[in-house]
């Protein structure tokens, strides 16, 4: 009822030409709405958080792969490490560190992005380039974490210009760190640039976007 079929239907097709990953970002939505979603053949869901997760991860079938979009705290990575797919917002040394003690811990090793700070907004979280520079230097200490791309969120604005602009930049970004890189030795696992939501995906695609999170365009608007 509440999930939108034809939208869904609609931007899969624009995606696939491009080949392009829709995560369903499916955060304060019931089960059933995933579930219609998942009957539908759509594996990859985002959510913000943590506990949310957990107990969705916990009443859904396995072969779901969880996002986890939102900003993760330090003390909470626990509770995802088991099984997250990948973790978007990484976004200082610190959490890098927690995330790699809890895939030792959990003899597996999470893939993440690096958030990167795009947006004017001074709400945004993200690192700028200098941070990101510092955490690639460190990278080779991380056994048990990949760090497979870059994420960011545009400034809210109608603004496609400046919108275009800043994934723009993060494309720069992520072709001088991602394009000579191979984040999982021995596997076919691509780079992955996370950007383009509901209300600027397509600006997103035409800027080289390889996933994009969609949720309201989906699901409805959240209250
Ligand atoms: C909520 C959220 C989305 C989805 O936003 P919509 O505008 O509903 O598509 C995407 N990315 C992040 C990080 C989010 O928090």
């Amino acid at each position: 009822m509440s999930v939108n079929i034809q939208a869904y239907q609609s931007i899969l097709s624009e995606l696939q030409p491009s080949k392009i990953t829709l995560v369903a970002v499916s955060k304060t939505k019931p089960i059933e709405d995933l579930r219609e979603l998942y009957d539908l053949g759509q594996k990859d869901f985002g959510e913000n958080y943590v506990q949310e997760l957990v107990d969705k991860h916990a009443s859904l079938p396995a072969d779901i792969r969880w996002h986890f979009i939102g900003h993760l705290q330090s003390n909470k990575v626990k509770l995802i490490a088991p099984f997250v797919h990948l973790i978007h917002g990484v976004d200082s040394a610190k959490l890098l560190s927690e995330i790699n003690k809890q895939g030792i811990r959990n003899n597996r090793i999470i893939p993440c992005l690096l958030q990167i700070h795009i947006a004017q907004e001074e709400t945004k979280f993200g690192l700028d380039e200098p941070e990101l520079k510092a955490i690639f230097a460190g990278i080779e200490e991380l056994s048990h974490t990949a760090i497979v791309g870059l994420m960011g969120m545009a400034s809210f604005t109608d603004d496609v210009l400046k919108v275009q602009a800043e994934f723009r930049y993060l494309n720069s970004l992520f072709k001088q760190y991602f394009s000579k890189f191979q984040p999982l030795p021995q596997s076919d696992v691509q780079p992955i640039l996370s950007m383009g939501m509901s209300g600027d995906y397509i600006i997103a695609m035409k800027e080289g976007s390889t996933m994009v999170r969609i949720g309201s365009l989906l699901f409805g608007a959240r209250n």
